[in-house]
């Protein structure tokens, strides 16, 4: 049983995982290696000169996995409500169950639509369909949310990986009661 089942490991997805993982929840994300980002040459990401897109890909998935989020290379097909109190994330090879789910799975809204989710037309150029979200990220359905491209946000690294975040923030903060804040000081 997980505290948080993040479907999508790009920007968005990896971004609210290393939160929730560096906040101590158990967290784990599910990829299906279909990242738009994989094409991606991005040299306005604040503070990261220029990098590859796969190279972003897989820093962010390990700065999750550094504070133990578990990475799930395939593809979820179908995730349903257990008792009003837990989902159940299904892929081809396992079940696993998540008090939240986040959905950060860019271009694709498949699975959030079998779930029933509503389902909106994007705003931002070649996105067509988007999960609508309030601006917390929490979607029409309990302790669902969703981030990044498919919540609708604007489709660049620093934003989506920056939606994932805020989201994450809400999540925690709704676990702990209390609203939450990551802050690491220099060491002397
Ligand atoms: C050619 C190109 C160039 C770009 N250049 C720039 C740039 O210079 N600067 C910039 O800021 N942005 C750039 N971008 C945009 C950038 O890639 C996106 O902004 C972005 O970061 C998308 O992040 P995301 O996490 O929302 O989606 P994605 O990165 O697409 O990640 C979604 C992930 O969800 C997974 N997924 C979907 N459904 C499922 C499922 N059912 N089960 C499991 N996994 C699933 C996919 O496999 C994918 O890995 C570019 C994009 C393209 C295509």
């Amino acid at each position: 049983m997980y505290d948080v089942a993040i479907i999508g490991a790009g920007p968005a997805g990896a971004s609210a995982g290393l939160f929730t993982a560096k906040a101590g929840k158990k967290t784990i994300l599910f990829d299906s290696g279909k990242s738009i980002t994989a094409k991606a040459w991005v040299e306005n990401h604040y503070g990261v000169d220029a990098i590859e897109g796969p190279k972003l890909l897989e820093e962010g998935q390990k700065q999750a996995q550094k504070f133990g989020a578990e990475i799930v290379k395939q593809e979820v097909t179908k995730v349903s409500e257990e008792n009003g109190a837990l989902y159940e994330i299904e892929t081809a090879e396992g079940k696993y169950h998540a008090e939240h789910v986040v959905f950060a799975t860019g271009m694709s809204v498949k699975a959030a639509q079998d779930l029933g989710l509503e389902i909106i037309d994007g705003k931002e150029p070649r996105v067509a369909k988007i999960i609508k979200v309030d601006e917390t990220g929490h979607t029409s359905l309990p302790k669902v949310w969703a981030a990044g491209t498919v919540a609708g946000v604007s489709v660049h690294t620093i934003i989506t990986s920056g939606d994932g975040a805020k989201v994450a923030i809400n999540i925690i903060s709704q676990l702990n009661g209390k609203r939450y804040v990551d802050h690491d000081v220099m060491k002397k």
